[in-house]
């Protein structure tokens, strides 16, 4: 398999997505655990402090980065213990999640679009409640599960920049996928365009200030280069947000997410049981820290409005 070690496969951003300034210092490195074992830089934009992967692959080429069958997200196998672990949460994420759309929503029939939609158990279950849903999935093997399902799929998203979907969802979420994409502020223009008067976009993203994060450092999973190519705090998802006309609302904390990130971090490490214990303590403390201090949970849900 080729991978983007030469650089016509990689692609240099020369200024920031959100504030477009020029000015970048590395801040770190981190390594490809789960196809590649390339290791990728991170620079921090001296401006408005946002954290990039970069260079990065080509659009086209990163498509070979999320070949592996380790790829959880766009599976439903529950084999081993870490894809047991993952389908016990994801149960109770569907749930959860299905608790915090209703309350944005706020109505009982509410038509939604989920971007990167995966493997489609989010919209079913939706669907299966009342909500009139619709997926995207760039990756195809997880389509055609979520279609099987019986889920409504795009195969491609500038289907989406069409006059039939212009003011038509009341809710866009985005559930760990606004680190995967290239285009931010194009496709969050996109997202407010799709959204009715009220509309809201839910995005959930892993926080690099978080305990875990810290802890593991670049080690830490959810750094996941070269397929995160953003890494968000609240300060910057909020200003590209804001930029594109939408106001912060609330935010959820995603409680599982330190556990599941840091017991993949100790797996990058090779640390076996003892690491899987420690990481059943570093997840823990995470969360207590993150709510007692200042500091962010590992992962954030965040809701912004659309300005009306
Ligand atoms: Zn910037």
């Amino acid at each position: 398999m080729m991978f983007g070690t030469n650089d016509n496969q990689m692609h240099l951003l020369n200024t920031c997505p959100i504030c477009n300034s020029a000015g970048q210092k590395a801040v770190g490195q981190s390594k490809d655990y789960l196809v590649s074992n390339e290791i990728f830089t991170l620079v921090k934009c001296s401006v408005c402090d946002f954290v990039i992967t970069n260079p990065r692959p080509t659009p086209e080429n990163i498509i070979s980065y999320y070949k592996s069958g380790d790829y959880i997200s766009h599976t439903d196998s529950r084999k081993g213990i870490f894809e047991k672990v993952y389908g016990i949460i994801k149960g109770y994420m569907l749930r959860r999640k299905t608790l915090i759309i209703k309350s944005i929503a706020k109505k009982p029939r509410f038509n939604i679009l989920d971007y990167g939609c995966a493997t489609g158990d989010y919209l079913l279950y939706l669907q299966d409640r009342g909500a009139v849903c619709l997926g995207y999935e760039p990756n195809q093997d997880a389509r055609n599960r979520a279609k099987q399902k019986g889920v409504s799929v795009l195969s491609n998203d500038n289907e989406l920049l069409t006059d039939h979907y212009k003011n038509r969802f009341d809710i866009v979420t985005l559930w760990h996928v606004l680190e995967h994409i290239p285009d931010l502020q194009e496709k969050v223009k996109l997202f407010s365009g799709l959204l009715t008067q009220n509309g809201a976009i839910v995005v959930a993203v892993p926080e690099y200030k978080s305990y875990d994060a810290n802890y593991y450092g670049f080690d830490w999973a959810a750094w996941d280069v070269p397929r995160h190519l953003n890494h968000f705090e609240s300060k910057t998802l909020t200003m590209l947000l804001e930029q594109n006309g939408f106001i912060f609302e609330k935010k959820y904390p995603l409680l599982f997410d330190s556990f599941y990130v840091a017991m993949l971090s100790e797996k990058n490490k090779q640390n076996g049981i003892a690491g899987i214990i420690r990481a059943f303590f570093i997840g823990l403390l995470s969360n207590l820290k993150a709510f007692f201090g200042p500091i962010p949970y590992s992962s954030q849900i965040y809701v912004f409005r659309k300005k009306q």
